[in-house]
């Protein structure tokens, strides 16, 4: 067996434990889990429509529809028509449902003890190391688009000197490394396709200079 698959396997116990988890927490609070991913991803970004909801969250439209019908039942959320469209409709959380997606959104102890036995450098080395798994498995159309830096337009990867925090993010204006890159921002606003292209050869360093001249034109300075 090669060191992919033990890298395959050794994720998919990590993938069994968090199913389990998801299981226990949702049942907790007498949700499904797809229940609690819809109320965390409402509160997270906000009011959706359904056709959105089941996009980002892989599901098929009537497995959002059921899940939806269920929680508006419970008072978790309600629909409220769309202003920029008075035929479609919005889905909102309640007060209600905002509580309950706290406690969901809380990932496990045990999840954040595990990743605290890396030291820093080998949870930055891990970070890259999934970036690069997401952004090949949504590339190829196995994942929903992912909200991370590597295909945001506020990423500047590798324009800073500093091996500790080579990338900048110009909606903070601030430098930062391997280890804080993110792989679900709220900030996060899509680059175009040629522009995401561009940024993930200057992630890898395989684009020509290797390291841009830092971002001081435009104030985005570390
Ligand atoms: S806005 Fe968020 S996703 Fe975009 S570069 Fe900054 S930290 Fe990364």
């Amino acid at each position: 067996m090669t060191e992919k698959f033990h890298i395959a396997t050794g994720l998919a116990k990590i993938g069994l434990y968090l199913r389990a988890e998801g299981w226990q927490q949702a049942e907790s609070e007498s949700l499904t889990p797809t229940q609690g991913q819809i109320l965390v991803h409402l509160v997270r970004r906000g009011p959706a429509r359904i056709t959105a909801l089941a996009e980002e969250l892989a599901v098929t439209q009537p497995t959002a529809s059921d899940a939806l019908s269920a929680l508006i039942r419970k008072g978790h959320v309600e629909k409220r028509s769309d202003p920029a469209d008075g035929r479609a409709s919005l889905l909102h959380v309640t007060t209600q449902g905002r509580r309950v997606a706290e406690v969901m959104a809380e990932w496990p102890d045990a999840l954040l003890s595990a990743i605290d036995t890396l030291e820093t450098g080998e949870q930055a080395v891990f970070l890259r190391g999934l970036t690069r798994m997401i952004r090949e498995l949504q590339v190829r159309g196995a994942i929903p688009v992912q909200r991370m830096c590597a295909t945001c337009s506020f990423f500047r990867p590798n324009v800073h000197n500093d091996p500790a925090a080579p990338h900048h993010c110009a909606f903070v204006d601030a430098a930062f490394g391997d280890a804080q890159l993110r792989l679900d921002c709220g900030e996060h606003e899509p680059a175009g396709e040629s522009e995401t292209s561009t940024l993930w050869q200057k992630f890898l360093g395989t684009s020509s200079g290797e390291v841009d001249a830092p971002p001081a034109a435009t104030g985005e300075t570390s």
